[in-house]
């Protein structure tokens, strides 16, 4: 990733045909680029400016509109001007190279992915965790991950992680007074209810984690693995447990959505549901691309959270659902689901027994699938609090798990007799790094080159 800090420019808008297409430029001294693309150097900021976007030889590439907009009151902090024209593929090319040509003399370049909102970052326009909610909306594959996101990008996740470095900067600041006064140290847990402020924090800090992890699961979604033999109904429970929900779910952006995997929704969480029906072994492939993508099947195979064994409740099991069973790791949790009841007499039924959970069904009939559905969430760790969402990543999680366990350490020290209040403090210290690490306070170039790479180019 470039941190250099040239003009950038990039087609904001999605590749493809669309009413509008948005081209925008970020920098400094944008001046040039106005004036040969727009004829006028003296855009008001923030008015809508239609006119005709010119070519070198004043004929024109189209009309449109030019908005610009004068740092810092702008998405990257820097000055920005937008031009929207007609979305065409061609025209938005051309407009773009007709920007790169004209800003050549202020070293305007191609922005990289997600380079708009790095420099919003370091702007101070957004903190890091909005930044990945920026991405996480645009990704977002459910009504009720978008919503989430939407709510994370306002700074509402931001705000609680806030509240908690307040706290804990609280009883630092406590602590570290403490720690000058050595005579005082003996009662100092006591006096100012040091213990009691740590366990409030800590039981913050735990309520937030649930939050977060939820919200982590509206973002990534459970994959589920169906195994079965032929016939014995996959693609029937498929088709049931997509129910209606089907249409509203779309494949995330960015990524060619695979024959084999199925994404459904259950209460607004994503399911990728991976029919291995579909996969090939690696050594029965055609050809390289094939294999690549054979291998990264099985790969998402072995990450999944559940394994959907189906059967037929009819017949019984055979002797080919061992071999498939073969296939799996044995430490991913099974359902068996027993198929077809409507044969076999059996009653809809969830069964938790030692080797799996057994549930009893029929995908033609269309009989217990709710209670499926509801075991599906319930090994997601999805709970209905009726709270409104932070739409969390994994690194939130990790942050937030790393501050849990250094502030209980911190409760152990401070039941010990000889109070080590130096380590205490430590302690203390290390959870409000863990903490601000998640708004993006002090982060390494590294850790923010690759968290923008992954957006796309335009924003
Ligand atoms: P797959 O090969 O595992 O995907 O199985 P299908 O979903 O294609 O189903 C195979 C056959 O079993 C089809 O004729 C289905 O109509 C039938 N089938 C699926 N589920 C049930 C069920 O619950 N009851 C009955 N009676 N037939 C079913
Ligand atoms: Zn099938």
């Amino acid at each position: 990733m470039n941190f250099d800090s040239f003009p950038i420019a990039a087609i904001a808008t999605a590749p493809g045909r669309g009413g509008i297409g948005v081209v925008r430029i970020s920098g400094k001294h944008l001046t040039p680029v106005m004036q040969a693309l727009c004829g006028t150097s003296e855009l008001k900021p923030r008015h809508a400016n239609y006119l005709s976007f010119l070519n070198a030889d004043g004929s024109i590439i189209d009309q449109g509109l030019a908005i610009y907009f004068k740092a810092p009151h702008s998405y990257t902090g820097e000055d920005v001007l937008e031009l929207q024209g007609h979305g065409g593929p061609v025209v938005m090319q051309m407009l773009l190279a007709r920007c790169l040509q004209a800003g050549e003399e202020i070293g305007l370049r191609l922005a990289q992915p997600g380079e708009f909102t790095h420099r919003a970052f370091l702007n101070d326009k957004l903190d890091l965790a909005q930044a990945e909610a920026v991405a996480d909306l645009i990704e977002a594959s459910t009504e009720a991950a978008a919503k989430s996101a939407s709510q994370s990008l306002s700074g509402a996740f931001s705000k609680t992680i806030h509240a908690l470095v307040e706290q804990v900067i609280n009883l630092r600041m406590l602590v570290e007074a403490t720690l000058d006064f050595p005579e005082e140290e003996i009662d100092f847990l006591e006096k100012s209810d040091a213990r009691g402020q740590l366990e409030r924090i800590r039981a913050s800090l735990d309520h937030v984690f649930k939050q977060a992890s939820q919200g982590a699961l509206l973002r990534e979604g459970l994959s589920v693995v169906l195994a079965g033999q032929p016939n014995v109904g996959k693609s029937s429970l498929l088709n049931a447990l997509a129910g209606s929900d089907v249409a509203i779910v779309t494949p995330i952006a960015g990524t060619t959505r695979d024959k084999v995997i199925e994404t459904i929704q259950i209460e607004g969480i994503p399911v990728n549901i991976i029919d291995t029906a579909g996969i090939r072994e690696e050594d029965e492939a055609h050809d390289e691309v094939e294999r690549i993508g054979i291998a990264r099947t099985w790969g998402a195979v072995d990450k999944a959270d559940v394994i959907l064994h189906m059967l037929d409740a009819s017949r019984g099991p055979t002797r080919g659902d061992e071999q498939i069973m073969s296939r799996f790791p044995a430490t991913i949790p099974i359902i068996r689901i027993w198929n077809k009841i409507d044969l076999s007499g059996h009653k809809s039924a969830v069964d938790r027994m030692s080797d799996a959970t057994h549930i009893y069904l029929s995908a033609a009939e269309k009989t217990g699938i709710d209670l499926l559905r509801a075991e599906l969430l319930r090994i997601g760790g999805w709970q209905q609090t009726g709270e409104s969402l932070y739409l969390a990543r994994e690194r939130h999680l990790l942050a937030l798990k790393a501050a849990q366990q250094h502030l209980d350490t911190a409760a152990e020290l401070a039941e010990q007799s000889d109070q080590a209040l130096d380590l205490f403090a430590e302690e203390l210290r290390i959870a409000q790094d863990r903490l601000n690490s998640i708004t993006g306070e002090f982060t390494s170039d590294d850790l923010l080159g690759v968290i923008f790479s992954r957006f796309c180019i335009g924003k």
